[in-house]
């Protein structure tokens, strides 16, 4: 039987046209790497990484033309944004007046009391969410000294103090981001803050690195805190192509089983049998179902003799041979063709699928 994973109930918050939290879907997010001043540049990557399965975008604010800037990128795109401050209130305040969905501030640099409250009173007044964010990297001194260390119960102090701040001005539509470039302090900090806190929590380790290293790092802290049954936004950080984001955040969920549809891909890891480029068959495989929206299972396997009996759990399947290959269902032989026929042959059945 599927297991299934028990989510823990969060508080539901709104961010422009989606809802997080409680026993919303787990959303997908990532950040633009484009100048957000940019405004055609940001909006085509924006629908690029919507189409491949994007639900939540970030954007830097770093001056007042890119707060601007958000009000036309908002004509383009179909998804929330998030207006990612740093430092400057004013940006915070201006982003809101150009229709962020969210904005992403740490109060701790944001300055003085009076400047929280403005930014606060301006996200109150349009209803807009704050994610109040802490970065083991900025951690405050005094929590270092008092912990001695940047620890997990640091950075919760931390984050649970600038939430108290902006309830204490009224506020509480509120998001909650831990963010730790070391795997374990951010699965500890998590567990600690879904304990004290029911707001939604937005999940992901950051600085986390290039593809390999930034994938296996993120899926292994994501597993690590989403089967806990905490949070409600992910988002794989690399540094590489925000595509790719997407791509491993789909997967990580999927895998969890966490989330529904969408072909899955599985192949096997070749061996001495294998008779075809089955690497290159694999990853024409994935390409090719992209676009065909069912919730099975797709094995490419190496060699006709032992692929259809390993590839019994796939609902259909290729086994690549010698001038020749099979089509599978269920690990039994559906159909032979010819080597070259093989991909289109697979298309045709999945696209016919259940007729
Ligand atoms: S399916 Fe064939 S090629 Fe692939 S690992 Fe198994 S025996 Fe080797």
């Amino acid at each position: 039987m599927e297991e299934k994973m028990i989510r823990k109930q969060t508080r539901e918050v709104r961010i422009g046209n989606r809802v997080i939290g409680g026993q919303n879907p787990i959303l997908i997010q990532s950040m633009a790497n484009t100048r957000t001043e940019d405004v055609k540049g940001t909006i085509a990557q924006i629908q690029k990484l919507t189409a491949a399965g994007c639900e939540i975008i970030r954007c830097a604010v770093p001056t007042m033309e890119a707060a601007e800037a958000l009000a036309d990128i908002k004509k383009g795109i179909t998804i929330p944004l998030v207006a990612d401050i740093h430092f400057d209130y004013r940006l915070a305040i201006a982003a809101m007046e150009h229709g962020a969905d969210k904005i992403r501030i740490n109060p701790g640099n944001i300055g003085s009391r009076e400047r929280i409250q403005a930014v606060v009173d301006a996200a109150k007044e349009r209803g807009i969410p704050i994610r109040v964010g802490v970065n083991s990297g900025s951690l405050e001194k005094e929590l270092v000294e008092k912990y001695h260390g940047v620890t997990p119960e640091g950075l919760v102090e931390s984050a649970m103090d600038k939430v108290h701040i902006i309830e204490g001005m009224g506020y509480d539509n509120l998001v909650i981001s831990i963010k730790s470039s070391d795997v374990l302090m951010c699965v500890k900090a998590h567990t600690l803050i879904s304990g004290q806190s029911d707001y939604p929590l937005h999940v992901g380790i950051t600085e986390s690195g290039t593809i390999t290293s930034g994938n296996i790092k993120s899926a292994m802290g994501l597993a690590m805190i989403l089967s806990q049954g905490i949070g409600d936004t992910i988002r794989v950080s690399l540094t590489g192509d925000p595509l790719e984001e997407i791509k491993s955040a789909k997967l990580i969920l999927r895998t969890l089983g966490l989330r529904k549809g969408g072909i899955e891909v599985v192949s096997c890891p070749t061996c001495g049998r294998t008779q075809i480029d089955l690497i290159g068959l694999a990853n024409q495989v994935e390409e090719l179902v992209s676009d065909i929206d069912l919730d099975i299972k797709v094995a490419v396997m190496g060699c006709v003799v032992n692929g259809p009996g390993e590839a019994k759990e796939a609902d259909i399947g290729i086994a690549g041979g010698v001038g020749e290959g099979l089509l599978i269902k269920h690990g039994e032989i559906y159909k032979k063709v010819k080597e070259e026929e093989l991909l289109s042959a697979l298309r045709h059945e999945l696209l016919h699928w259940g007729e």
